[in-house]
This record gives structure tokens, C-alpha cells and sequence, in this order.
């Protein structure tokens, strides 16, 4: 039997196994049933692929979206795996042009669509030899999943019916209800459960409350524009939104498109291939966007609006990064948001649930310490070290007593009889000359202008949290405005305490700061751009999505450790054995070719000069490029044929010039100098070509 790790590196290009994949696979060879339970962009796949190739028969993979099974067979196949897909899609030739090739046994992983499988079963799957059974998406066959598709019911009688295969369960689904659910409901034998950690240290975290709208569109212009040519997804809240999103870029002259389960089917499937194949850059879209893709460059998830649980809000932004590489996240929120989601749960028979649940997101958008770590520990992983990828550890709030501004924040509340929302509040408490304040005649009472030393966003910043912690509470039901709770009327008390956060700087660091970091990593040089065309154009012609050539994180190997062999080539991961002979040349081309562009500047200055002159660019256009005067350039040529370079200066003077400057040389008593040369010439000659007739005499007396 093969060795998993060889396999790995042939086929995948990757040196090792993540947590837990060697183990699944181990477990699996030994013919038991597991469940496998990794975040999206974890490495699931690997997991049954690797076990495939290990075992003698047939794999069958259920997997409920058919263009992810397309995907996944096509990276298989560009890695030199035989795969195929069974599917309603197919006519009923190519169905049993696939059966007979798996019969014959010359197919090692099948893809199977669930319904699918349920006439599989009474048909034709028993008459196959079968080694694994891999359920991917797992959490459909449950109930309490997000996602309940019946036909998985069908597997348990699979499961029955193959008493000795093993069975592999896969899902990105943490929560315990539905990982118990999986084992129930598909019956599975006992399983191992392999639990990876959620976290995704390479996705930075940042969340910006209460910014008006008019700022939100500037900012996400901006955050876009600082991210040029990379893939990324805006969520929000409702499909007008999408459309409207969709158009505001559009008229800033970002190209995007929006998304959402009103549209027909045709055209979504066409916005989603058009982002898979890097058409358009950016998708705007409700949650509906996103579950059938495996795309592994997303490079930047935005929510518009606060998502309404953390389960979904995770697997949104866990989009983007798929190929370890960084890529930001930035949600945005206000208390509308809050209530629209409470508005769309209030009939519901679980309302208790969501509005827990909307509350846990609440938490985590007002987070005064790392993000990560609530997030984290939400899906039960504590840990309690900072991250430094998040807003909130990259520019910690500073912890302040709030006592001065609580009171002068309740006392207006109370004052007004609790009449006022939060912005009628501040103009309150800062003394501001508006209709609304002189109609109500709230200018005659004693806290009126008691804040003015505080800005109106440091206002926001105090209520909002006063009102996270519960000293006050939103009438949603009544005009939003301010009520004061038990909690708040304690802290009018004498030795009341209350520690706030001072209002962060405006700009959030930390979304710069990554976008730096992204730089860093991403270079933007001629051979990321050569290499990124090979990889569309290759594309194309498979009719594959670019990231199944290589994915951005092999590309960014390439171009740092610029291989030379296909050796050196085979180390990059993610260039197995297949690739590298298939696409290998190329790449090598391209890296050659661009190579001596790339790196000029680390060489000396008149071997500069070469690498140009050796590509037949004329002297006033490597003056050009070089921003050096064509003087300095013919020195660098007569230095370079001195060295020996392959370098023709009769060119530039002839062999008749020459043998005029020798004779008048010898006439001359200094050797060297070009002032006499060129007086005794009468000018016939210029200086340029004197020195260069000078540099081949010389050479030439030397070489003899
Ligand atoms: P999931 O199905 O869990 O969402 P995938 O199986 O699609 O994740 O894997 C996500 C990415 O990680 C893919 O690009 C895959 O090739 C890569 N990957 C998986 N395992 C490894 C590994 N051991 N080393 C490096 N990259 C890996
Ligand atoms: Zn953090």
C-alpha cells in the first residue's frame, strides 16, 4: 500500500497533513466510520481523496451541491486522479458511459448527488465494488442543521446494506446538537469524531458600528479600491440591498454583480461562474450566495449588516481565505439592523432561540476584547491568548471610568421623561440649537449642554455601550427611544462604579494594516501578472476555473522562489506530480523569462544594461528604461565587451572607423585620451565612437 504522505506530495504538491487528516484517513483504512468536523477551507477533501487512492475499489462521495461536484472532479482530474460526477444534470448516455467506466474499475471517485443516490440504490450502486463512502455537507441529513435535505435519509439504509464499508461524515457544522444528529440519522457504526479547531488565523477581523450610511459607501469604495483585482463578497440583508450595492459601485466604476434567490436560475448560475472564472471581481448578495462555492481566492467578505447568528456570520467570512492565504473581513452594524432582525423573528415558534442568537452577534460586534477568541469560544474553544488579526487587538480600547458621562446620560433620559432617542439624546446633552429641541423646549432643562466637551460620535460610543451592558434599554417598540433599566437608576446612586471604553480613532487600523500585510504577500510584480494570464488562459481551454490550474498561494511560491527545474518546481506545494508535468515548461518559461526582469536591480549596473540589450532594445530605449543618459549606456557597453560580454560595438562604429582611429593613434603620442583623437579627425568622428573604437583596439591588443 502506497504511503499517505507520497501520495500527498504527488498528487496534491503538499509537504504535510494538516491536524487530523492523516488521522481520518488511518481511521478509515481500518474500516471504521468517522465524523469529520473541520471549519470551510480546513481540508475535508483531502481527507476521503487521500483514502481513496489508498483503497482498492470505488469511492462514492454524496455531495448535495452539483456545480461543487464539478469542481472537486475537476481539480482530481488536473491532478492526474481519475473522478467523476453522476448527477441530474447529465444526459442517460453519459450516465452509463460513467457506470461502465466505474464497473471496469477505471474510476476511483465517484461523485453522487443525494437524489440521485436514491435510484442508485435500487438500480445499479449494488452491482459496484465499493471501499468508501464519503457524505460531505453531513449536517443535511439533520433536522437542527441549516441546511435539511431528505434524500440523505436515504443513506442510513446504505450504510445497512454495506455492513463492513467504511463510512466518512464531513461537515463545517460545531454545534453539538446536529455532530450527534449526523451519527443518529446515518447510522453510523460507532464512529470516531475528529473535531478540528475553528479558528482561521489568516482572516482579520474588524467591525465598525453606527456609521452612516453615506460614510459606509465611501469607506467600502475605498477598502475596495485599496484591493484592486481581488476577488471579494458583500453581503447584505436584503435583495433590494444587493441591487442597489451592485449599482453604487457600478457608477464608481468598480465592475460587480448582485446576487439573490430572486433571480432565475440561469443567471445566478452565470454570476457565480463568472466569479468562480474571475470575471467579475466583486458579488454583492444575501446569504443565498456562496454555499456551492469552493472558490479559493476570495480574498474580502463585507457584511453591509449585522449577520443574525454567529454560525452563518462564520461561514460567510470563512469564504474568503480558502487557500491559507490572508484575507480581511469587515462587518458593519447599527441598532436598525438589530431591529430589523428582530423584527423578522417575532412570529416565529423559536423566537427565544434567534434572539439569543442575535444577541450573541451583538456581543461580538461591540466586543471590547479579541474577536477571535469570541468567536472561538462560541463554538466552544477557549483560549484566551490575543490574536494581533484583529481590529480589537491591533488597537485595544482603552478602559476609562465612564461614571461622569453614565449620569449625564441618564439624567437626561430622565428629565425628558425617557421621550428621546439616542441622537436626540446627544444633541441634548451637547447643547445643540435645533428645531426639535426648542419646539420641545428640552433647552430649558438642567442637563441641556452638560456634554459639550464630548463629539457626537464619542456620545454614540458611550450610549452604545450603556446600552450593551443594560443600564438602558431601546423601546423598539416605540419610536426607539431610551428607556433606563433597574441596572441604569443604580448607577445615580453615590458609590456607583462604571468602567467604559474611550472612543476609538475614527479609522480603523486594523483594516489598513491588513490591507498592507496583503501586499506584503501578494506582490504585484510582471510575473504574478504573467503567470496569472497563463493560468486564465489554460483555464479556458480545460474549461476549469483558474484556481484549479494553481491557487494563489502556489502562484505566490512560485514567483518568490522563482524555480528554475522541475525539481525545485515540484517542492512549491501545491504543484504535484501531474501539474508539473503537464504545465511545468510554461511555468518555467515564464519564471525564465521574467526572471532577469524581476531581479535586474539586485545586479550591477552595467549588467543591468545587458539583460536589455541582450532582449534587442536600442540604446535611447535602455536609456529610457534605465533613467540613465545614453552615455552612461555605451560605457556600460564598452565595459561589458571588455568583460567579454557578447556585446557588438561595431554597430555603433565600423570596422573602417576603427582602423581610421588606430592610424591616428599611432600618430598621437598620449594613447588614451579622446580630445586629440577627435581633433586630429576633424570631427569626422564623435566622441562616443572614438571611445568605443578605442575599447576594441585595446581588447584586441590584449587578447594578442
Ligand atoms: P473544505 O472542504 O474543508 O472546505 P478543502 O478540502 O476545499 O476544504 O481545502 C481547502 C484548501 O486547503 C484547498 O485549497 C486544499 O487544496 C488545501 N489543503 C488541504 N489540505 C492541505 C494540506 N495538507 N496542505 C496544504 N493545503 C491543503
Ligand atoms: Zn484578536
Amino acid at each position: 500500500m502506497r504511503n499517505p504522505n507520497s501520495l500527498l506530495k504527488e498528487y496534491f504538491g503538499y509537504n504535510e497533513f494538516r491536524p487530523n487528516q492523516l488521522e481520518v484517513i488511518e481511521h478509515t483504512l481500518s474500516g471504521q466510520d468517522s465524523v469529520v468536523v473541520m471549519p470551510t477551507g480546513g481540508g475535508k477533501s483531502i481527507c476521503f481523496q487521500i483514502a481513496a487512492l489508498m483503497l482498492e475499489d470505488l469511492t462514492l462521495v454524496i455531495s448535495p451541491l452539483i456545480s461543487l461536484m464539478k469542481d472537486q472532479v475537476d481539480s482530481l482530474t488536473t491532478n492526474g486522479i481519475n473522478a467523476a460526477f453522476f448527477n441530474s444534470s447529465q444526459s442517460d448516455f453519459e450516465k452509463r458511459e460513467i457506470l461502465n467506466a466505474c464497473m471496469a474499475g477505471e474510476i476511483k471517485l465517484l461523485y453522487i448527488s443525494p437524489e440521485s443516490l436514491v435510484m442508485a440504490f435500487d438500480n445499479w450502486l449494488k452491482s459496484l465494488k465499493i471501499s468508501l463512502i464519503a457524505i460531505d455537507e453531513a449536517h443535511c441529513v439533520s433536522m437542527w442543521g441549516h441546511d435539511f435535505r431528505p434524500e440523505y435519509g436515504q443513506i442510513k439504509n446504505l450504510r445497512a446494506f454495506l455492513g463492513k464499508t467504511p463510512f466518512m461524515a464531513l461537515t463545517a457544522t460545531a454545534d453539538k446538537i446536529t455532530r450527534r444528529d449526523i451519527t443518529k440519522q446515518l447510522g453510523l457504526n460507532e464512529p470516531e469524531i475528529f473535531l478540528s479547531s475553528f479558528n482561521r488565523p489568516n482572516l482579520s477581523l474588524a467591525v465598525k458600528g453606527h456609521v452612516p450610511k453615506k460614510n459606509k459607501v465611501t469607506e467600502i469604495i475605498n477598502f475596495i479600491k485599496n484591493r484592486s483585482d481581488e476577488a471579494g463578497i458583500i453581503y447584505s440583508l436584503s435583495r433590494k440591498e444587493t441591487e442597489q450595492w451592485s449599482e453604487t459601485f457600478n457608477n464608481a466604476g468598480i465592475s460587480s454583480r448582485f446576487y439573490h434567490a430572486g433571480l432565475n436560475p440561469e443567471t445566478r448560475a452565470q454570476v457565480q461562474d463568472g466569479f468562480i472564472n474571475d470575471n467579475y471581481q466583486i458579488i454583492c448578495a444575501t446569504v443565498a450566495f456562496g454555499m456551492g462555492i469552493d472558490k479559493s481566492n476570495v480574498r474580502w467578505i463585507i457584511h453591509t449588516n449585522l449577520p443574525k447568528n454567529i454560525e452563518g456570520y462564520y461561514q460567510e467570512i470563512g469564504r474568503a481565505g480558502r487557500d491559507g492565504m490572508p484575507a480581511d473581513t469587515l462587518l458593519f452594524y447599527n441598532f436598525r439592523d438589530i431591529i430589523l432582525l428582530n423584527d423578522f423573528i417575532k412570529d416565529s415558534p423559536f423566537k427565544d432561540t434567534y434572539v439569543e442568537k442575535i444577541n450573541r452577534m451583538v456581543n461580538y460586534a461591540e466586543a471590547t476584547s479579541c474577536r477571535r477568541n469570541i468567536l472561538l469560544s462560541y463554538f466552544g474553544e477557549f483560549n484566551d491568548t490575543k490574536c494581533n488579526n484583529c481590529d480589537i487587538c491591533e488597537n485595544p480600547p482603552e478602559i476609562i471610568d465612564g461614571l461622569t458621562q453614565a449620569q449625564m446620560a441618564l439624567s437626561g433620559i430622565l428629565r425628558t421623561n425617557q421621550q428621546v432617542g439616542v441622537n436626540m439624546l446627544i444633541n441634548l446633552l451637547r447643547g445643540a440649537k435645533t428645531m426639535d429641541i426648542f419646539e420641545k423646549k428640552y433647552n430649558e432643562i438642567k442637563t441641556y449642554g452638560v456634554g459639550s466637551n464630548y463629539s457626537f460620535y464619542d456620545w454614540q460610543h458611550y450610549i452604545n455601550q450603556m446600552i450593551n451592558y443594560g443600564y438602558l434599554e431601546i423601546a423598539y417598540d416605540d419610536h426607539l427611544k431610551l428607556v433606563v433599566t433597574d441596572a441604569g437608576r443604580n448607577l445615580l446612586k453615590p458609590d456607583a462604579e462604571i468602567s467604559l471604553s474611550r472612543p476609538p480613532e475614527k479609522k480603523s487600523k486594523a483594516v489598513k494594516q491588513t490591507a498592507k500585510k496583503q501586499k506584503a504577500v501578494a506582490p504585484k510584480n510582471d510575473l504574478t501578472q504573467a503567470l496569472k494570464k497563463y493560468r486564465k488562459e489554460i483555464a479556458q481551454k480545460n474549461s476549469v476555473p483558474a484556481y484549479v490550474i494553481f491557487n494563489d498561494s502556489t502562484l505566490n511560491e512560485i514567483v518568490t522562489q522563482k524555480p528554475n527545474n522541475h525539481k525545485l518546481l515540484l517542492d512549491i506545494p501545491g504543484m504535484g506530480k501531474v501539474k508539473v508535468e503537464r504545465f511545468g515548461d510554461d511555468i518555467l518559461k515564464i519564471v525564465n523569462d521574467l526572471n532577469s526582469i524581476v531581479d535586474l536591480d539586485k545586479l550591477p549596473s552595467h549588467i543591468q544594461t545587458f539583460k536589455l540589450y541582450e532582449k534587442k532594445l536600442d540604446i535611447q530605449e535602455i536609456s529610457q528604461k534605465r533613467d540613465l543618459s545614453e552615455n552612461t549606456i555605451y560605457g556600460h557597453l564598452s565595459k561589458l565587451y571588455e568583460e567579454g560580454y557578447d556585446v557588438n560595438l561595431h554597430k555603433f562604429v565600423s570596422e573602417y572607423e576603427v582602423n581610421q582611429v588606430k592610424e591616428v593613434r599611432r600618430k598621437l603620442k598620449s594613447k588614451h585620451q579622446l580630445k586629440p583623437v577627435h581633433d586630429a579627425l576633424e570631427g569626422q568622428l564623435n566622441y562616443i565612437q572614438i571611445g568605443l573604437a578605442l575599447t576594441i583596439i585595446s581588447k584586441i591588443e590584449q587578447d594578442n
